[in-house]
Formats: C-alpha cells, sequence, structure tokens
C-alpha cells in the first residue's frame, strides 16, 4: 500500500507524537488509556463530547443521549442511544455488571476470563443491599418469583457506601455521580497518570503510510488537526468506531450489527404510593430464548413519554404508582452503519422474542397487582458488533492497517443481549497488556 491519507480532509494542523492515541472515552476507550497511562505509554485522548460536570437534568440529557443525529438515532422504528460526552454510554447506563459469554469469545481464541476477574477486582461490583432494593423492584421480584421465574438481584457497579437510604436520582433513574462508576472515573484516572485529554474533538478518520497507522484526523473546532501516535485505538463505541474504520478503508466495518432492542412494559397497581428505584435491581435472563427482563423504574418524564406514544393518557400512570419491566432482546445481526445514515429491520425472529418477553412480563405485572398495562415504544442503547473479531480486527484486535485497534463493544463477535460494559472493560486491560509487549499494569 503506498502513501495515502484515510480520510483526511481540509488542511491540517500537525501536532507532537504520542505512543498511542486512543478515541472515545467509554468504559473500553477509558480502560485502554489508563492501563497504556499507567504502564509508561505517552496518550493522548481524544473525546468528541465536553466534561460538563453530570448534572442528571433533563436539560443535560436531552444534550447528551437525545439529541437527534449525535446521541440518538432513529433506526426504521428503533430509538438507538448513545451518550456523548466523557465516559460515554456510562454516565448514562444503568450500573448492571454482566460477565461476558466467555466460550462465545473462546471460539475466537480471545479468553477473557483473567480480564475480566482484574476489572471486577477494582470495581464496586456487587448485588445491591437490601435497603438499596425498593419497594417496587420487590413487588415484581416477589410476583415473579410466585410466578416460578428464576428472577434474583443482579449485580450492581455501584458504591453503595455513597448511597444515601433514599438513592439520588438524576435524570433516568441514575444514582448520583459519585455513588455510580463510570468511565469518566477511569479518565480522570488515565489524566492524573499523564495522559493528554482533548475534549471536543470529533475524529474523521485514521491517517495510514504503507499499510501502517500513523495518527488520526480530528475536528476540534477551530479546523482539522492531525495528532500523530504509531498506535490508534478507536473506542468511539459501536456507531462511532464502525464509521471511523469505514472512512479509513478498514473492511467489513458497519456492515451488520446488534443493538439489542427493548421494550418497557408498565402498569398502574391503585393505591401504591413508592419512591423510584435504582433500575435494574432485579430480573431474569431466559438465555435460549434470547431475552432478558428487569425492572426498570423509569423517571416521571420518560414514564409520560412512554405513555403518550403508547397512545394512553399519562396522567393515570403517576409515577409513584407504576410498575415497569424492561424486556431486552438478543437481535440478530443485521443491517448496515453508514457514514449518513443507520439502518436494522428487526427480523421475525426478533419481534417474537420481543412478543414473548413482552407477554411474560405482562403476566409478572398482572401478579403483582398492576392494571392498564401498555407496552412502550421499542428502542437500544447497546449499539455493537459492527466491527467484528474475526471479520474486521483479529483476536489481538487488530484491524488489516498495522498499529490500528477497535476496542469496544463494536468488536463482539456475534449476537450479544447482555449488558456489556464489564466485557468492553476486559477487552480495554487485554488489549493495553498486549500493547504493552505482555506486561502488566504497574
Ligand atoms: C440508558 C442506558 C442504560 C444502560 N445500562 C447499562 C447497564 O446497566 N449495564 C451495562 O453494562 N451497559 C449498559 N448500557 C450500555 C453501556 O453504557 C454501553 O454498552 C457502554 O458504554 C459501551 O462502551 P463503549 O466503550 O463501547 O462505548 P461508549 O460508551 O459508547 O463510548 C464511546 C465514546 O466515543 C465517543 N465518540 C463517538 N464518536 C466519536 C468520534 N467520531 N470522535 C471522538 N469521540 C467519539 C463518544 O462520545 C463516547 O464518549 C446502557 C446504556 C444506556 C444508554
Amino acid at each position: 500500500m503506498g502513501d495515502r491519507s484515510c480520510g483526511r480532509r481540509g488542511s491540517a494542523v500537525s501536532t507532537s507524537k504520542f505512543d498511542a492515541i486512543v478515541v472515545g472515552t467509554g468504559p473500553a476507550g477509558a480502560t485502554v488509556a489508563r492501563d497504556l497511562a499507567s504502564a509508561g505509554h505517552r496518550v493522548l485522548i481524544l473525546e468528541w463530547g465536553d466534561e460538563a460536570p453530570v448534572t442528571g437534568t433533563l436539560e443535560q440529557t436531552m444534550e447528551q443521549l437525545m439529541s437527534p443525529g449525535r446521541g440518538a438515532f432513529a433506526v426504521d422504528g428503533v430509538m438507538l442511544l448513545r451518550g456523548v460526552t466523557v465516559g460515554g454510554s456510562s454516565i448514562y447506563y444503568y450500573g448492571t455488571a454482566t460477565n461476558p459469554p466467555f466460550d462465545l469469545f473462546d471460539r475466537y481464541a480471545v479468553d477473557l476470563r483473567s480480564d475480566v476477574a482484574s476489572v471486577r477486582e477494582e470495581l464496586p461490583v456487587a448485588e445491591l443491599r437490601e435497603d438499596l432494593i425498593g419497594p417496587k423492584a420487590t413487588q415484581i421480584q416477589t410476583a415473579a418469583q410466585r410466578l416460578g421465574l428464576d428472577w434474583r438481584p443482579l449485580e450492581k457497579l455501584i458504591y453503595q457506601d455513597r448511597c444515601e437510604s433514599s438513592v439520588p436520582m438524576g435524570f433516568y433513574s441514575a444514582p448520583a455521580y459519585e455513588a455510580k462508576w463510570n468511565a469518566r472515573m477511569w479518565v480522570d484516572e488515565a489524566v492524573t497518570l499523564g495522559a493528554e485529554l482533548r475534549t471536543g474533538a470529533f475524529v474523521s478518520a485514521v491517517e495510514c503510510r504503507d499499510g501502517r497507522a500513523t495518527g488520526v484526523v480530528y475536528d476540534a473546532g477551530s479546523g482539522t488537526e492531525v495528532a500523530h501516535a504509531d498506535i490508534v485505538v478507536v473506542s468511539a463505541g459501536g456507531v462511532g468506531t464502525a464509521r471511523i474504520l469505514q472512512a479509513s478503508g478498514v473492511g467489513g466495518a458497519g456492515e451488520a450489527f446488534f443493538h439489542d432492542p427493548l421494550v418497557i412494559v408498565s402498569g398502574v397497581v391503585p393505591g401504591l404510593v413508592a419512591p423510584p428505584d435504582i433500575p435494574m435491581s432485579a430480573g431474569t435472563h431466559f438465555d435460549d430464548e434470547g431475552f432478558m427482563l428487569t425492572d426498570l423504574c423509569t423517571p416521571a418524564e420518560n414514564l409520560a413519554v412512554l405513555a403518550a406514544g403508547a397512545g394512553v393518557d399519562p396522567s393515570r400512570y403517576p409515577s409513584e404508582s407504576t410498575l415497569q419491566i424492561m424486556v431486552k432482546i438478543r437481535d440478530d445481526l443485521a443491517g448496515s452503519i453508514g457514514s449518513n445514515d443507520i439502518t436494522k429491520k428487526l427480523t421475525a425472529a426478533d419481534v417474537e422474542r420481543l412478543e414473548n418477553g413482552c407477554a411474560i412480563a405482562e403476566g409478572i405485572l398482572r401478579e403483582a397487582g398492576a392494571t392498564d398495562i401498555f407496552r412502550g415504544g421499542i428502542s437500544a442503547a447497546h449499539p455493537g458488533g459492527s466491527v467484528r473479531i474475526g471479520e474486521s480486527v483479529n483476536a489481538n484486535l487488530e484491524t488489516s492497517i498495522e498499529g490500528l485497534y477497535a476496542c469496544d463493544a463494536s468488536v463482539i463477535p456475534e449476537p450479544w443481549g447482555l449488558p456489556p460494559t464489564i466485557t468492553c472493560m476486559a477487552l480495554g486491560r487485554r488489549l493495553a497488556r498486549h500493547l504493552s509487549g505482555g506486561a502488566d499494569r504497574r
């Protein structure tokens, strides 16, 4: 391959050279950056979003998670969401910790066991204390268990000693910033260890020469710039990484993906007056059937939008009396992520999984005493599988361009359906170790 600029545009200003550039600060990017900095590498982190303090307000959520074409995408009837801010989607996630299916990764010569164990050791992973599981989640759990379901508390990434007995809630029902582990915490540590963070930096493509990565092209608001390094790790999430690699000439990037579509089923319990719960306190996984069910207490604003979207009167669903269950499925790999559009029609099997999960959720809500049950629209918050191991990257997460790696939910090689954060972090730890010649973090 001769000299070429992969997607370089406009006139560029060069900046000094780093050992490694990490693009994106979600759970995967934050882990790679922190571990590389800890191993003594000179790391530049480029992040499109900003690092304004997390307020949990509707206004900030609209800007970082729900602004069309940036955080939110209408994908053939599914509202796909991602967080664009330092910390990525983990600023808005529900903090549920799930291990990857190790045998799935084994099929691609990727053994994640020791890396999962090692990231978990550094994280506040535990089921919620009894006093932090709210009355609504308990009512749902009791009903599900009465129906014979294996409904149990889920492990959470929450510093429970930082939760007040009445858990402070931001929009999207997240516990307060300090109480919920999020990737911004590890970005801060990477910076303390010497990494440089540039925010508001939108990366469009990777530069390469003679088949090797040499840096990235980005726009920081004042024109196009180029940052140089021999190692480039793209961790811009399931949508962002596919787009950047596509613009850089990596084959297969963005051709088919999953997003784990979900439906929230809600019903009102006459006379119930209960405070908000931590979402996803407990649940159950129907692995063979391809769906997972959990309690999901959404904020009042969200509940009103769900009700209005389903054509029911929002005033009949006061937040303190409404029980909600999330049905999330493992969807087939399909569709495509292009530079300007995203398409993905649900398959007949996807629709059947959603239908089966919703029917069980409705049964649980009825058993819990809920009436006037309705299903919300379909949304999704786990874009991934768009730059798959074995197709666009090898088992070391390297692309066909030497020195160019992808590391985040996009490399998950098969349909998924699980909370991916721990997996993204384990992949990040494994890659940082590989790039450091096998050395462990200091
Ligand atoms: C409401 C909600 C609830 C969730 N709940 C859970 C949960 O309970 N448990 C769980 O495990 N997961 C949950 N998730 C999913 C989880 O947050 C994501 O799967 C995880 O954050 C993915 O990590 P990532 O590293 O792949 O990328 P992301 O978190 O998407 O981070 C990618 C980063 O790259 C940046 N970026 C994108 N494009 C560019 C570009 N061109 N240039 C520079 N930077 C760019 C973005 O701003 C972002 O910071 C939830 C998500 C949402 C939205």
